[in-house]
């Protein structure tokens, strides 16, 4: 049975209802896991107020301010997470970002800034946070990071994200084969496309979603709840044999050719 009672979980990556870190945190807690977040702290405090609103049923004991380009806001999390839980079972990292004209149109036009911001945003935050998670993590631990197909193959439009997503599944590769004598997994979810803040400033995301819809082995994509379920499973001592993986929930889609 999948039950993570008296597991402590922080879920990176919350902005809306939308976001595919809200459809795993849902997952999380109805296994049974106390839930921790972050918000991405902004001038005028929107963020933090919309996902306070949102995460407030799953009663949150851990609500933190973070914005991975920031070393001391990455400390200060982990900081409070000592503090409060003492120790933690799963990290979650569900978070991306690339300016949106490098998400349409030449993938040769990207700029340096563009390029770095989207992979120190993207990439290397989860071996910052997995980092820094690794001593709270003392009785072994779940890692979980979010991925798309378009960091295999060429996705129109995807771009700089794609070469971020590449950099990240090899990031799991080296994570997993380094922490796993601490007893902590890392593993990535490759999701189908679904419509969300980020995904709405990948150029032609609803002609993706819907070409999904029309190949895709189950014929449709898939929600964040089921992204949330694999997510449960992965965090999971069903999967404790399993690190270092890329699993594909995306109705089947990438085993196509044709
Ligand atoms: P989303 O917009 O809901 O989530 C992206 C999150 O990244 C937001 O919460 C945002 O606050 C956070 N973020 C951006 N910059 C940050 C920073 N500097 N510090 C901290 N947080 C920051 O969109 P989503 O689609 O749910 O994206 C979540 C993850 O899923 C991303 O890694 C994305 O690439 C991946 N993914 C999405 C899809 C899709 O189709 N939506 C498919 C596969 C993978």
């Amino acid at each position: 049975m999948l039950d993570l009672t008296g597991k402590k979980a922080f879920v990176t990556g919350i902005a809306n209802d939308l976001s595919i870190a809200w459809g795993i945190a849902q997952q999380l807690h109805q296994a049974g896991a106390e839930i921790g977040v972050n918000y991405l702290p902004d001038e005028k405090g929107r963020f933090e107020k919309k996902v306070r609103e949102l995460v407030e049923p799953l009663n949150p004991t851990v609500f933190v301010p973070c914005n991975v380009q920031d070393d001391a806001q990455v400390d200060a999390v982990f900081e409070t997470i000592k503090e409060k839980w003492g120790k933690l079972d799963i990290l979650v990292h569900c978070l991306a970002f690339a300016s949106k004209e490098d998400l349409s149109g030449d993938f040769s036009s990207t700029s340096r800034a563009g390029f770095t911001t989207a992979l120190e945003i993207s990439t290397y935050s989860l071996t910052r946070l997995a980092s820094a998670a690794k001593p709270l993590m003392s009785e072994g631990g779940s890692i979980v990071t979010l991925t798309y197909l378009g960091g295999v193959k060429v996705i129109p439009n995807y771009n700089v994200m794609g070469v971020a997503k590449s950099a990240l599944e090899m990031s799991v590769r080296y994570l997993a084969s380094e922490l796993g004598s601490n007893n902590i997994r890392v593993n990535a979810i490759s999701a189908g496309p679904i419509r969300t803040l980020a995904s709405s400033a990948v150029g032609g995301i609803r002609k993706m979603i819907r070409h999904v819809e029309e190949v895709a082995p189950l014929r449709r994509t898939v929600t964040q709840t089921e992204v949330g379920n694999a997510a449960a499973f992965l965090c999971s001592d069903l999967a404790s044999g399993i690190t270092g993986q890329v699993l594909y929930v995306d109705a089947g889609y990438e085993i196509m050719g044709m």
